[in-house]
C-alpha cells in the first residue's frame, strides 16, 4: 500500500472543499484533496455564484480571472402567482461590491478554483480515488485510507477535512449521524431552450398543486418542479405528456417548446433533505459544507454556505495548522462561528417550506399571491432583504488568513 503524507487532507472536491484547498494552500499549508470522480462534470450541481463569493474572489485578487469565465448575471428574482408577477429580490440593493447572481456551470468554478490552488507548490488534487475509511492513531483521527485507480492508498495528515457532501462516508466513519429535519418537497430538474423575447427575470411561479423555478442559464432555461414529497414516482406514472402539459400550464411561455423534454432521462430527482450534525468534529477531523448540514434548495444557497464554512475554516485552522495537529479546541471553534448562519437559514427555509411550498402543492384552486409577496413587490427598498439572504447569507465570511504561498 502506497502512503502519502500532508498537513491535510481534504476528501471531497465540491465547492467546500476547492475553496478550503484553495485557502489553506494559499495559507502555506500542504493540501491534498481527494476527489472521487475524474472530473467536475456532474449536472444540476447548482450553478449560483453569489455575491458573497464574488466580493472573495476580489478579497483573494482573482476577480479579473474570474469575470473572464462564462457566466451570467442575475439582478432580479420574482414569484408569479396566477400569471401576475411580484419582484421579490433585488440584487442591485446589496450593500456591498457585487451587486448580482452570477450563473456558470458548477464544473466551471471548481476547474476554476483547482487552477488557482494548483499555483501554490503545496496543493495536490487526486482525482477518481475515494476515502474509504480513517486512520486512527493516538486516540486521534490522523489520516484516511483510499482506493485510486492504482488499489489502495494511505493519506496521512495532521487534519482531515470532510467536504465529501451530503451522503457523507467520512462522517458516518468518524460515528456521527445528522439530526434530519424532514422536508415536505423533493426536486426535479430539467432544461428548455430560453428564446428571444422571453421574460428576463429568474423567477418562481406558483400555481395550484405546482411550482416550476426558471433560472436564467442563457440559451437555456435551468427549471425546478417542486412535487411533494415522494411525489416523482406518481408523476412519472402519469406520463410524460401529461408534465409537459403542467410545466405549460405553469409557464405559458414555455409551452411551445415543452418537447425539449425528450424523455424521463433528461429529468433528475433531488430527494430534498435537510439535516444538521450536532457536532462538527472530533480530534483530528472536521465536517464543513453539506456533510455538517444539508440544505433545502430554497433560496439556493448550499454552495454559498459550504463556501463560507471553507473560508472560516481556514481562518481560524491555518495557523495553529502550521504548528502540527489542531486542537480540538480550535475545530470547535469553527462549529461555534458556522452554527448560527447554518441553523437561521435553516430554520427560514423550513418556515418557507412549510407555509408557502407546501401549501401551494396541496392547493387544488387558484389561490392569492402570499402577503409577502405583495408586500415586497409595493415596496422596491424592502426587496434587499431576500436579496441579502441569498446572496450574502447570515454573517459573511471574508478571508483573514494572509498569503504565504
Ligand atoms: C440538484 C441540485 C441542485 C442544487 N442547486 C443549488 C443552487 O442552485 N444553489 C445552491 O447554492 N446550491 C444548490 N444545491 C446545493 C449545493 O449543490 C450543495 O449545497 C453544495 O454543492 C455543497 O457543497 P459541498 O462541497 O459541501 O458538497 P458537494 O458539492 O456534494 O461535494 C462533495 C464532493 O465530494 C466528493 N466525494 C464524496 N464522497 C467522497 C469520498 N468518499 N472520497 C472522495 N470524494 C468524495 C463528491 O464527488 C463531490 O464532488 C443543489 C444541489 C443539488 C443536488
Amino acid at each position: 500500500m502506497d502512503g502519502l503524507k500532508t498537513q491535510l487532507c481534504i476528501v471531497g472536491g465540491g465547492p467546500a472543499g476547492m475553496m478550503a484547498g484553495l485557502l489553506f494552500a494559499r495559507a502555506g499549508i500542504a493540501v491534498t484533496v481527494l476527489e472521487k470522480h475524474a472530473d467536475f462534470l456532474r449536472d444540476f450541481r447548482g450553478d449560483t455564484i453569489h455575491p458573497s463569493t464574488l466580493d472573495l474572489m476580489d478579497e483573494l485578487g482573482l476577480a479579473e480571472r474570474f469575470r473572464a469565465l462564462p457566466q451570467r448575471r442575475v439582478e432580479t428574482f420574482s414569484g408569479v402567482v396566477n400569471g401576475r408577477s411580484y419582484r421579490v429580490a433585488d440584487f442591485s440593493r446589496l450593500p456591498t461590491r457585487n451587486r448580482f447572481l452570477s450563473f456558470m456551470p458548477q464544473w466551471d468554478f471548481l476547474d476554476f478554483l483547482a487552477g488557482e490552488a494548483g499555483h501554490y507548490p503545496g496543493f495536490r488534487l487526486i482525482r477518481r480515488t475515494e476515502a474509504r475509511d480513517l486512520i486512527a492513531a493516538e486516540g486521534r483521527v490522523a489520516g484516511v485510507r483510499a482506493e485510486g485507480p492504482d488499489g489502495p492508498v494511505e493519506i496521512r495528515s495532521d487534519l482531515v477535512l470532510c467536504a465529501d457532501g451530503r451522503h457523507s462516508a467520512m462522517r458516518e466513519h468518524a460515528g456521527f449521524a445528522p439530526r434530519a429535519f424532514g422536508a415536505p418537497i423533493d426536486v426535479l430538474w430539467f432544461r428548455l431552450p430560453r428564446r428571444d423575447g422571453d421574460p428576463e427575470a429568474a423567477a418562481g411561479r406558483f400555481g395550484p398543486g405546482r411550482i416550476l423555478i426558471t433560472l436564467d442559464r442563457g440559451d437555456t432555461w435551468q427549471c425546478a418542479y417542486v412535487v411533494p414529497k415522494g411525489g416523482d414516482a406518481a408523476l412519472r406514472a402519469r406520463g410524460l405528456p401529461a408534465f409537459r402539459a403542467a410545466v405549460a400550464e405553469i409557464a405559458p411561455f414555455l409551452a411551445d417548446r415543452t418537447d425539449a423534454i425528450a424523455d424521463w432521462d433528461a429529468v433528475k430527482l433531488l430527494t430534498v433533505t435537510v439535516d444538521r450534525l450536532a457536532r462538527w468534529h472530533r480530534p483530528g477531523l472536521l465536517c464543513i459544507g453539506d456533510a455538517a448540514h444539508a440544505m433545502s434548495p430554497v433560496g439556493g444557497v448550499g454552495i454559498n454556505l459550504a463556501i463560507q464554512d471553507a473560508v472560516a475554516a481556514a481562518n481560524i485552522l491555518a495557523g495553529p495548522l502550521r504548528a502540527g495537529p489542531v486542537a480540538e479546541a480550535d475545530l470547535a471553534r469553527v462549529q461555534a462561528r458556522r452554527l448560527f448562519p447554518v441553523r437561521a437559514t435553516q430554520a427560514l427555509q423550513r418556515m418557507i417550506q412549510a407555509r408557502v411550498i407546501a401549501a401551494a402543492l396541496k392547493a387544488d384552486e387558484p389561490f392569492r399571491a402570499p402577503l409577502a409577496l405583495r408586500i415586497l413587490d409595493a415596496l422596491p427598498m424592502l426587496q434587499v432583504l431576500p436579496a441579502r439572504m441569498i446572496g450574502m447569507g447570515v454573517r459573511p465570511e471574508h478571508v483573514f488568513v494572509p498569503a504565504r504561498g
